[in-house]
């Protein structure tokens, strides 16, 4: 076997144990004869594989009955539309934009206004290093909502203090789901994409708040309806059953790996050790304010833009993979998320302290 250590951003690397499991049952499910991706979804058998996952998911974040769970498809982009379209009741939602992703799920709702739909206001503008200070906020008085990406994925930049805001909040937490604890009834809707943090692209989860379900605009199409998904069970139509049931044994070894407090120990040491190489060196820079640099992904940039093709390639030789940064911001990024080990990260740290001494 040569599973190498994978940086990549999303599709994200997945635990080698959780696709042992998978290969193991992949042919022959339990003994049925058949794989879990050719039975229904709407068999017993599969319908125990959703429900655990669920519950499983419930009790690794604390989830309580007042919020469903929803898993469903379409990325963390078809929600940009889907949260106005649920929540928007004519009135105006709040947007943070902090980096790519806000910004994206802002323009998105933004359309909305020509619809006659309600008002979307941007509350404070970020450049992609920093947050803005919330004294620097223009909140609506009675939002509809206050939409913000705490981990803008991208640049690297992450909101750790869940907003005081009086409005239902609204995060696109796709890559950040899982990485530390949350208190999840701080939130009205979380929602992220599975592909970072948590399983294989196609599945896209959401956690609402039960009473904020009964919101939704005449014009919503059913299948992006919140209240018609949870009356279903998520299965309006057929849903990405085979990333679903990943997504299930993903959440069964973080349960057995010491749960999200346990990973969140591991990921803050993770981080520790990039940005620590980063600040002791002058040949590595990370722009980020450092109370919101990013436990999950590290962007960084060389002294000399020339040698990052070099850096590559010898990463890539070393068994280090995907370290190419996002085009928008240029240089390296190391996605660290919780399926990426504590000794691939080291060996990363490594490699640069090795490259700095021969190439600084
Ligand atoms: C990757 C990402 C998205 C886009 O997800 P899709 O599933 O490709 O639509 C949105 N928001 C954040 C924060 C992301 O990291």
């Amino acid at each position: 076997m040569n599973r190498l250590a994978n940086f990549c951003a999303g599709p994200a690397t997945m635990p080698t144990e959780v696709l042992q499991k998978a290969q193991a049952e992949l042919l022959d499910w339990r003994g049925k004869g058949t794989s879990v991706m050719e039975i229904s979804h709407r068999s017993a058998d599969y319908i125990e594989i959703a429900t655990k996952a669920e519950q499983d998911l419930r009790t690794l974040m604390g989830i309580s009955d007042d919020y469903a769970v929803l898993f469903l498809q379409g990325g963390a982009s078809l929600q940009f539309s889907a949260i106005p379209f649920n929540l928007l009741n004519g009135g105006t939602a709040d947007y943070l934009n902090t980096g790519t992703w806000s910004q994206k799920a802002y323009k998105e709702a933004k359309r909305y206004e020509t619809l006659g739909l309600g008002s979307i206001n941007l509350v404070a503008q970020g450049g992609g290093k920093d947050v803005p200070t919330p004294d620097t906020w223009e909140l609506t008085d009675g939002a509809s909502y206050f939409h913000y990406c705490p981990n803008e994925t991208i640049h690297g930049v992450q909101i750790f203090d869940t907003p005081k805001v009086n409005a239902p909040i609204v995060a696109d937490m796709s890559s950040c789901i899982l990485s530390e604890p949350i208190n999840v009834s701080d939130f009205g809707l979380i929602y992220a994409g599975a592909q970072k943090n948590i399983g294989p692209a196609g599945l896209t989860l959401v956690i609402v708040r039960k009473d904020l379900m009964e919101r939704a605009s005449a014009w919503c199409p059913s299948i992006l309806n919140y209240k018609n998904q949870a009356d279903s069970d998520s299965m309006l139509n057929t849903p990405s059953t085979f990333a679903w049931y990943l997504s299930g044994l993903v959440f069964e070894w973080l349960l057995a790996n010491g749960g999200v407090e346990g990973i969140a120990k591991t990921n803050r040491a993770k981080a520790e050790l990039l940005y620590q190489v980063i600040d002791n060196s002058s040949f590595y820079d990370n722009a980020v304010n450092p109370r919101h640099r990013s436990i999950m992904n590290v962007p960084f940039t060389l002294a000399d833009s020339e040698l990052d093709k070099v850096f590559l390639e010898k990463s890539k030789n070393a068994g280090l993979l995907n370290l190419k940064g996002h085009r928008v911001v240029g240089g390296m990024r190391a996605s660290i998320y919780n399926a990426v080990t504590y000794e691939q990260v080291q060996a990363l740290a490594d490699f640069m302290k090795e490259f700095e001494k021969t190439h600084a």
